[in-house]
C-alpha cells in the first residue's frame, strides 16, 4: 500500500497500519493511522505501548511531542526512498 503518511507527510511511500492505542492495550478497535515504515519504527522506539495508550493516541499528540518533533524535523528531509536507521530513544 502506498501513500501519504500522517506523520511525515511524505507522499508515494510505502504505508503500514499503526494502532494509535496498541492492540496489548485493547486498541484493536480503536482508530488506526497510516505510516511510512521510518515513522511506525521510530515511534515504537520511542515509546512503550502503555505511554501510547495513555498520552499519545492520537496522530495530533503525537506530533505535538518533543522527541518525535526533531525526529520529524529531520525525516520531511529524507526522500522516500531512502532507507533509514531508527533512533533509539536514550532514555530507556
Ligand atoms: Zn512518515
Ligand atoms: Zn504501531
Amino acid at each position: 500500500m502506498r501513500g501519504t503518511c500522517e506523520l511525515c507527510s511524505r507522499s508515494e511511500i510505502e504505508l503500514t497500519v499503526h494502532h494509535l492505542t496498541p492492540r496489548e492495550e485493547g486498541g484493536s478497535l480503536l482508530p488506526t493511522a497510516l505510516l511510512c515504515k521510518s515513522c511506525h519504527k521510530q515511534i515504537h522506539a520511542l515509546y512503550s505501548n502503555r505511554e501510547l495508550a495513555i498520552r499519545l493516541y492520537t496522530i495530533i499528540l503525537l506530533k505535538d511531542d518533543e522527541a518525535l518533533k526533531k525526529y520529524l524535523k529531520w525525516i520531511k528531509k529524507q526522500p522516500a526512498t531512502k532507507a533509514v536507521r531508527t533512533k533509539k530513544s536514550k532514555t530507556k
